[in-house]
């Protein structure tokens, strides 16, 4: 029993033995069965991680895409470009769908791939890619799509190339579909806010479509819809900064930026350009008649014209309320005066509701020609239009190729002529010391401002010891500033700078007694000191020929508004604006000083004392102006 059980105890332990041997077996088997399981689940991840980094990876462009304000057109060539190579597409576009201003409704290809087959298609339906319209029908897959807000996928590649294009035969159909090599064909909706934008297409050589691929092509389309929207908003808001909100022509800004440009380019070709520029004649005339809103009209009109003359590479802009510019890249004077003299019979011809006809005075400028610079080639043209005002209205004029009056050169002379003609009481000494800074003028071209000013110091302190040296440059500064305000042309602005160096010659001839008198003057002196514009103006000046056309500024320099200044009486508008702006310049400064019978005011003060006047003295508009310029710009 001992040996017998002994041994049914070692085969015991031998089939204990045997059987863990057996456990084990099994176990590695299935560990074996699990790990292969493990790998391919590892392989299947991996491939799905690659495809969602792939996935984010062109999500990511996208957004980078979206946030660097490209132009639309350029982002869905981008996305279609992503979608084609990045991710395997054989071919995918983006299809708008265009509903206004359209009897039906169609589809619009904004972007597309294998650009080779689809261009060949055009060519054989006999269409340009631009103007290619793909009709929306209602049932297609297409509409389906976009409508519901859905993605769908066919295999049936013909039905769709088909649906894209009904008028192929069928055996470019089967062309088509054999060059295109797909299998499956896929309908992404795009929406941007509550609009339907479109939709994108692909195709692949995959059959059907996955849900991971379902997946991520739903998250590409919220990246596109989202890029849409945006870019769509940028396009809205680069839009609005160039453009002038009435009339949707370009504004000011854009004007100039590309004036610069032009004249950058202009002078590295040596190639002329043109401007244009352009005023509403009378329009407060048809504001005050029928309305502002009848005067909105006649702008837009007047936008709408330049519109349909300008060429496309031409810029038409308003510059101001009723102020129109046109830039005319590469055209000459002649040409320009072609089309000026178009567009302001165009104008002439239009029929405006209520109003009749409206017409426009138009001023020609050439750079190269004119000038070489931008703020003159500007204010010439202002200047030809404003001659074009002066002239009657509703004309053309070209900008004169200026033998300008130099200023300057004119006030030179002058001084000249009066010290050697000696029609003025100086010492020889004075006469010659002047003489000699004139002389100085004429052989340095630096610093002559200076110069004249100081003849004009040195002239009135013979005659006024209160005189401070120094004021005839501000003057001149403050009426040339003023004049600029009412947009005086440049001829009137220099015959105001000289105006501003003589209009108190006259004084020199009144005895100095009166003038430096501190009790009040008599009446008799008043009468006297009231000659000095007609002393200035007819002794003095008269026999200068080249002074003729600045002489009518000095003689009226003391007129008042309402007829009660003097040597004349005259009143309102029979007094030369440029008169009124050295009325009020000289009485300005004037206050800013001691005189024998008072010391000087304050500037609050002097505002106000200017205030008071107003509509007597002085014109309201014109004190508006003066304040305003006193207030916004620097005078010393
Ligand atoms: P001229 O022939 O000398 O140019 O006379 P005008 O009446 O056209 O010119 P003026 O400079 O005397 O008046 C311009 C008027 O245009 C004054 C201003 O109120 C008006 N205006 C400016 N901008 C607009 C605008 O946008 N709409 C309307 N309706 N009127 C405007
Ligand atoms: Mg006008």
């Amino acid at each position: 029993m001992g040996i017998f059980s002994g041994f049914k105890d070692i085969l015991g332990q031998i089939n204990k033995l045997d059987g863990s041997i057996y456990l084990k077996g099994k176990d590695f088997a299935d560990v074996y069965a699990k790990n292969i399981a493990l790998e391919e689940e590892i392989a299947a991840r991996t491939k799905e991680l690659e495809q969602a980094n792939q996935t984010i990876l062109t999500l990511n462009t996208v957004w980078e895409m979206m946030n660097s304000s490209q132009p639309l057109s350029s982002m869905l060539d981008k996305i279609v470009s992503i979608l084609h190579e990045d991710m395997g597409y054989n071919f995918a576009c983006i299809l708008k769908l265009e509903t206004e201003n359209c009897k039906y409704p169609y589809l619009n290809v904004k972007s597309s791939s294998v650009s080779k087959i689809v261009n060949n298609i055009f060519l054989q339906i006999d269409e340009a890619k631009e103007t290619y319209k793909i009709p929306y029908l209602e049932n297609s897959l297409l509409a389906k799509s976009i409508n519901e807000r859905k993605i769908y996928s066919t295999p049936d590649i013909k039905g769709m190339v088909k649906m894209l294009f009904p008028r192929l035969t069928e055996e470019q159909l089967i062309q088509a579909c054999n060059a295109m090599t797909s299998k499956s064909c896929t309908v992404v909706p795009l929406h941007s806010g509550n609009e339907n934008f479109g939709c994108v297409l692909v195709s692949s050589e995959r059959d059907g479509i996955t849900d991971t691929e379902t997946n991520f092509l739903s998250l590409f389309a919220n990246q596109i819809e989202l890029a849409i929207t945006v870019a769509g908003l940028f396009e809205e808001v680069k839009k609005q900064a160039i453009t002038d909100p009435l009339t949707g022509i370009y504004n000011r800004r854009y004007f100039e930026e590309n004036l610069i440009k032009e004249a950058e380019r202009s002078l590295r070709l040596k190639q002329q350009f043109s401007i244009i520029s352009m005023d509403l004649d009378y329009l407060k005339k048809i504001n005050d008649t029928y309305g502002h809103q009848y005067g909105d009209l006649a702008i837009k009109t007047i936008a709408n014209v330049l519109k349909r003359e300008a060429r496309s590479i031409d810029i038409p802009a308003r510059i101001g309320g009723e102020e129109f510019n046109l830039l005319l890249p590469g055209v000459d004077s002649s040409g320009a005066a072609i089309a000026a003299e178009r567009i302001r019979k165009s104008i002439e011809n239009q029929v405006l509701d209520t109003i009749g006809g409206i017409t426009a005075s138009v001023g020609v400028a050439t750079f190269l020609e004119h000038s070489d610079r931008i703020d003159e080639l500007i204010e010439l043209a202002d200047q030809a239009m404003y001659k074009a005002k002066v002239n009657g209205r509703n004309q053309v004029q070209i900008a004169q190729n200026s033998t300008d009056v130099d200023w300057q050169k004119v006030a030179v002379e002058t001084f000249m002529d009066i010290l050697s003609k000696k029609r003025i009481p100086v010492s020889e000494n004075i006469a010659l010391s002047i003489k000699q800074k004139l002389q100085r003028i004429k052989t340095e071209d630096k610093n002559s401002n200076d110069i004249l000013y100081s003849v004009v110091d040195m002239i009135s302190q013979t005659y006024n010891q209160m005189y401070k040296p120094g004021t005839t440059k501000s003057k001149q500064l403050l009426a040339v500033l003023l004049a600029k305000r009412l947009d005086l042309p440049k001829e009137e602005i220099d015959k105001l700078k000289i105006a501003i160096l003589l209009y108190d010659i006259g004084n020199i001839m009144i005895p100095e007694e009166i003038l430096n008198k501190k009790e009040p003057l008599t009446e008799e002196e008043k009468t006297i000191i009231h000659q000095h514009p007609l002393i200035a103006a007819r002794e003095i000046l008269k026999p200068i020929s080249n002074i003729q056309d600045v002489i009518p500024i000095i003689e009226n320099h003391h007129e008042y508004w309402d007829g009660k200044g003097y040597p004349s009486k005259k009143s309102g508008i029979e007094i030369p604006i440029t008169s009124q702006i050295v009325l009020l310049v000289d009485a300005f400064y004037a206050m800013t000083q001691d005189r024998p019978y008072r010391s000087a005011y304050t500037a609050d003060e002097i505002i106000k004392i200017i205030k008071e006047e107003s509509g007597q003295r002085w014109n309201e508009k014109l004190v508006d102006d003066f304040i305003y310029v006193l207030k916004n710009e620097q005078i010393q």
